[in-house]
């Protein structure tokens, strides 16, 4: 008979293993604690950033591009605010809408008749809940058409509050893309992009190039504009991602379900609302959606149904 004798774990290895175990077993433990400090974290990271942009862009960058005095200068400044009250009216509207299958009506609370078998059975809430609602261990609840748990909204984005989420990205870009612009012409204008490599600076030193001063400033321009260019392209990857979804009716949750697509406009009315594309105007505008989430129309063989 064979004996299988196991290695033993190499010390670094059960040391990083313990680890593990032990901030494992520590936020499960304190997950509420765990919760608020990221959810408080992503969401001053991400306001530290827009504020630092604001004020390097519009006090350092836009002056040498523009006259500070002039009437394009203003309106520069009022395009930020717009996009600013964006962002965060939709951040803010994500986090405080309800999304959760206990902000349906009492009485929608259970399936209609007949529907009993769409239905399927939350052990953690221990509830009968409605198709393409899915638990959620941050929130501790079942989401309506649960897209994903976000930790700058410290919200699950789902049936309620996509359109929101969508503003809220959509914005994001929008100024991401803006001070790339800004950004870009003040690099050009300085001449920072022959310096946007550590390893040039640090070459620079080397020669004992005297002004030290310049090649600083220029390497800060240089790694801002940097910085930049990765939240536009985070924004914008964001964006393009949950807009391909919300055309699809799928979700985060599940990416390759086609099972309520029922074409291109009816999906996005079924997320942004009536009003469809005036929802990014502002975070306010009314916009109802065609139904409370706890019922979902598919296109069985072909066949569409008209949901609104
Ligand atoms: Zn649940
Ligand atoms: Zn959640």
């Amino acid at each position: 008979m064979k004996v299988k004798c196991r290695r033993p774990r190499r010390p670094v290895r059960r040391m990083v293993h313990r680890v593990c175990m032990t901030i494992r077993s520590c936020t499960k433990r304190h997950k509420r604690t765990f919760m608020a400090i990221l959810h408080s974290t992503s969401a001053l990271v991400l306001v530290g950033v827009i504020l630092f942009l604001i004020f390097y862009d519009m006090w350092y960058v836009l002056p040498t591009i523009f006259d500070p005095e002039g009437l394009v200068y203003g309106l520069h400044w009022l395009l930020v605010v717009f996009l600013v009250c964006n962002v965060l009216g939709n951040m803010w509207a994500a986090f405080h809408c309800d999304t959760s299958v206990a902000s349906l009506a009492i009485g929608r609370q259970k399936p209609a008749e007949g529907e009993a078998h769409l239905w399927h059975y939350c052990s953690t809430c221990q509830l009968q809940v409605p198709p393409r609602s899915w638990h959620c261990k941050a929130c501790n609840c079942c989401i309506l058409k649960r897209d994903h748990h976000c930790t700058f909204v410290a919200n699950c984005v789902g049936h309620k509050n996509q359109r929101h989420f969508l503003g809220f990205v959509f914005h994001l870009f929008l100024g991401s893309g803006l001070a790339l612009i800004y950004n870009g012409i003040y690099t050009w204008k300085y001449g920072s992009f022959l310096v946007a490599d550590p390893l040039l600076m640090v070459a620079s030193l080397a020669n004992n190039i005297t002004d030290y001063d310049a090649m600083s400033w220029k390497f800060v321009v240089a790694t801002i504009f940097k910085l930049n260019l990765f939240a536009f392209v985070v924004a914008l990857v964001m964006f393009s991602f949950q807009m391909i979804l919300a055309c699809r009716n799928s979700t985060c949750y599940k990416i390759f379900d086609r099972t309520y697509n029922l074409g291109w406009r009816q999906n996005l009315k079924v997320v942004l609302g009536n009003r469809l594309f005036w929802i990014f105007l502002w975070p306010t505008i009314k916009s109802p959606l065609p139904h409370d989430g706890s019922q979902w129309y598919i296109e069985p063989s072909g066949k569409k149904i008209n949901i609104i």
